[in-house]
């Protein structure tokens, strides 16, 4: 038995606790089984122990990956209608599991309860929809082609196909576990691929728990397979195994970089969702009272563990103090605690060694002379916390306005003109995302195009859904999740040219 200290815990949640999380947690085949060696998973508002995640071997991922390639031809022989029918009833089920589902998440990556059940269990679920929709919309052409070489009496026809990849290893990170991996699974089986899982061995308990919803909604024996466990050895196992044919990463830049090394052996192709220093710019006309909460939100969410998180804040110098001291007192108005108490807005940072790296950058800035004006103190006996923290009098060159902290700390810089704020915001080596506040649609028009970002939004900040493309220019990544351009990149073309 798990043992846990919260009373408040669903008797779903620790029934499925005693089931998966003391090592039984490798899918493959549709069969759960254990791997030789464990890894502890920790609640990290307490650091307790949760369970034992399976920390699967090169050979239990090579058996994961010949489960794949064998239910290739299976999946694609169902209909399009048939797939999607199973993703529907997945995100069915998903639904009707969605308190489990938040549960797991809070206890594993810390995040306030109501993240996980109002904004990124249902955004994982929309996934799903999507894409049961998308499966039945894939075409190829028929091109009316210019040979005229064509035996006498014949004619030449040329037309497309779209066909799935083949297997996918799907690699995610820790800090929205669910709503990225299922960012990567839908479109992969919607396309018709079959796949290898990889979730970050900090936050695999949800992972586990869709793997069980899954298979209950009817998918084939190994068309999902779940190898959970190290970076180093399971996930480097699995990038550089010749039968995957694609593999779709979601976390930091520079495992990209090793991904891209695994993947060019075999040209695997890739999908690429990196690191970001995403910048929220407020104009002088902007709407304060949507745009101070707006900016705040956008970097203390999830206590800043957000890809897309506003971390660089320019403001402009009209209005610059008034937007940081809300900034501030937002930050301050902020209720912290363990994410399963009803009355948490931020929970702790994933771990105390993620922590110990967001408190670092903090000290760095404060070494080259910047000016911490809240936060910056790592807070609780388990040191996992980090306070809102705003950071000003910073140069551009500086780490803290370079390099992704991954935390709730925010950059404010002052900005005086237009064509300023644009070069400041380009000023960097990732482009996943942007915000701009403004009242006037042709300055959001003009900095919607100027800036180098995957997304750009207008008065808010990370608003996605399974329809909107997500990924970055830059070091931020190649390719997109959702939207009609993720199911593309599971699909390859094949032409067929025919004398008839
Ligand atoms: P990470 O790169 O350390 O790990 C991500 C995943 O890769 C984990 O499952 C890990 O086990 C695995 N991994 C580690 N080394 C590997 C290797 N050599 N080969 C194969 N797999 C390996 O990232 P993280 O710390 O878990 O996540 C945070 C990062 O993710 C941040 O940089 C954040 O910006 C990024 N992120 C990007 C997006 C996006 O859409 N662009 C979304 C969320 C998070």
């Amino acid at each position: 038995m798990v043992q846990i200290n919260r009373p408040d815990l669903r008797p779903e949640t620790r029934a499925f606790l005693d089931r998966r999380a003391q090592g039984q947690g490798l899918l493959i085949d549709g069969q759960w089984s254990e791997a030789a060696e464990t890894l502890p998973t920790v609640d990290p508002a307490t650091n307790g122990t949760i369970g034992l995640i399976a920390d699967a071997s090169a050979s239990d991922v090579d058996d994961a990956v010949q489960a794949a390639r064998r239910a290739l031809p299976v999946w694609r022989r169902m209909t399009p209608a048939q797939r999607a029918g199973i993703l529907w009833k997945i995100a069915d089920l998903m639904e009707a599991r969605i308190d489990d589902l938040a549960e797991l998440e809070t206890l594993d990556q810390g995040k306030p309860l109501f993240v996980g059940r109002w904004a990124e269990i249902p955004g994982a679920i929309g996934q799903f929809r999507f894409f049961a929709g998308q499966s039945m919309m894939i075409e190829g052409n028929m091109i009316d082609s210019s040979i005229n070489y064509q035996p006498e009496g014949k004619q030449v026809r040329s037309w497309t196909v779209r066909e799935p990849v083949g297997v996918v290893a799907a690699i995610v990170p820790w800090n929205s576990p669910l709503v990225l991996t299922a960012m990567k699974l839908a479109p992969a089986l919607a396309a018709g691929c079959t796949i290898v899982l990889k979730p970050a061995e900090d936050t695999t308990l949800s992972a586990l728990l869709l793997g069980e919803i899954m298979m209950e909604a009817g998918l084939p024996a190994g068309v999902l397979n779940i190898v959970t466990g190290a970076g180093a050895t399971a996930g480097a196992a699995l990038a550089s195994h010749p039968g995957v044919a694609k593999i779709a990463f979601t976390g930091s830049t520079a495992t990209g970089r090793a991904i891209m090394d695994a993947a060019k052996t075999d040209f695997k192709r890739m999908t690429l969702e990196l690191g970001g220093k995403s910048p929220a710019i407020v104009m002088p006309d902007a709407d304060l009272e949507l745009a101070i909460p707006g900016v705040a939100n956008a970097i203390f969410f999830n206590a800043g563990q957000v890809c897309i998180a506003g971390s660089r804040l320019y403001v402009h110098r009209s209005i610059h103090d008034q937007v940081v001291e809300g900034v501030v007192r937002y930050g301050q108005g902020l209720a912290m605690g363990h994410g399963l108490d009803p009355v948490t807005q931020m929970g702790p940072l994933v771990s105390s060694r993620h922590a110990d790296r967001v408190a670092r950058f903090v000290d760095g800035a404060r070494k080259d002379g910047a000016s911490i004006l809240s936060g910056g103190e790592l807070l609780g006996n388990a040191g996992t916390f980090m306070a809102p923290t705003v950071v000003t009098d910073v140069r551009p060159d500086m780490e803290i306005v370079q390099e992704e902290v991954f935390g709730p700390v925010v950059v404010a810089q002052p900005f005086d003109d237009v064509e300023d704020v644009i070069a400041a915001a380009n000023d960097s080596q990732y482009g996943l995302a942007a915000s701009v506040w403004t009242e006037s649609l042709s300055t959001a028009h003009r900095m919607s195009s100027a800036i180098e970002a995957g997304t750009v939004w207008i008065n808010c900040h990370a608003m996605y859904d399974a329809s909107l493309p997500i990924g970055g220019v830059k070091r931020s990544g190649w390719g997109r999740d959702s939207g009609k351009q993720a199911l593309d990149s599971y699909l390859e073309w094949k032409t067929v040219c025919a004398v008839l």
